[in-house]
């Protein structure tokens, strides 16, 4: 009977063993920590579908983003919620919006913790789409000059890193244009440059306040279905010169992970999304799966997958468990 003289378990035989060959390492240095900054004072509200994340008033940002920085995560993503929404967001491109505050007082405190903050409009608009509407449908164009107007402003306060996530066509020219009119030549741009219109966001919906009124956002989001497409998207960011490339969401789009790693050699960033979470989380609290383990070998398989950097509302529990 034939037997291979070669024997893979020869590998696998003790932990120093498995340390020395492995292909695949999560580090603090790969996380990024989403928040969500509520307009008001003394404003910290656990989001049901999310624990361990909150809508937060500024001062409660600003204590935490010391935490994550303390943690040694190097960068955070902010989202808003702004005291009031109108047809065209106008709180987003506001110099005293309610990011644009909230970037200044973290630059402020923690001046050294990267800010990123999310670009697009759904946050800011009634009627939560993610740009300007006529004739039932969000505007490609003129969303654009709106959006080239909030990512200025974030630049202007202060943010580090603008990630315009409304899946406009156009809207990375649109920013890197209006930021190297002004003086923001050195603001990098990470473009959610392949988006999918998710189940998966249900719960950053409650969180971010962004339900849309009307419809869905299949006219601009990508449909679940198309590969070559995130090709496409990702090829036309990178004429556009976008700095990073995302997906979003992650977990059920490992293939497209790898397909843009394999084909662009920008930095790649996943976006390990609210749902993902949220189960995980669910799974955990009914003692179905072991939380801890089920969390750092998702992450891991991002990073397998293709990832340089993972967008996660697990970045800090991870962190503390890298850090031991
Ligand atoms: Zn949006």
């Amino acid at each position: 009977m034939y037997f291979p003289s070669y024997r893979p378990r020869r590998l696998r035989r003790n932990e120093n063993i498995r340390r020395m060959v492995r292909e695949t390492h999560l580090r603090v240095d790969d996380l990024i920590y989403p928040m969500f900054s509520a307009f008001g004072e003394n404003i910290k509200k656990e989001i049901v579908s999310m624990p361990g994340i909150y809508q937060q008033s500024i001062e409660h940002i600003v204590a935490e983003a010391k935490e994550v920085y303390e943690l040694g995560i190097p960068a955070v993503i902010l989202f808003g919620i702004p005291e009031e929404k109108d047809a065209v967001g106008s709180d987003a491109y506001c110099a005293n919006g309610i990011i644009q505050n909230t970037i200044r007082a973290i630059k402020k405190e923690v001046p050294k913790l990267t800010v990123i903050t999310d670009v697009c409009m759904c946050e800011y608009t009634d009627h939560g789409h993610c740009g300007i509407i006529k004739d039932n449908d969000v505007d490609n164009d003129s969303t654009l000059e709106l959006l080239a107007k909030e990512a200025l402003s974030h630049a202007q306060a202060g943010a580090d890193i603008v990630a315009p996530s409304d899946m406009m066509d156009g809207r990375i020219a649109a920013l890197r244009d209006i930021l190297d009119e002004n003086g923001f030549e050195h603001i990098p741009v990470m473009s959610y440059a392949v988006k999918y219109a998710s189940a998966y966001y249900g719960p950053f919906r409650d969180a971010a306040e962004s339900t849309p009124a009307f419809g869905d956002r299949r006219t601009y989001q990508m449909d679940p279905a198309n590969r070559m497409e995130a090709l496409r998207e990702a090829n036309q960011d990178v004429a556009e010169a976008a700095d990073f490339l995302m997906v979003k969401p992650a977990l059920a789009y490992l293939d497209v992970l790898r397909e843009l790693k394999d084909n662009f050699d920008l930095p790649l960033v996943a976006y390990n999304v609210s749902g993902e979470y949220s189960m995980v989380k669910a799974a955990a609290e009914k003692d179905w799966i072991d939380g801890d383990r089920v969390m750092m070998e998702t992450l891991l398989g991002m990073k397998r997958a293709g990832a340089d950097l993972i967008i996660t509302y697990h970045a800090k529990e991870a962190a503390k468990l890298l850090n031991g």
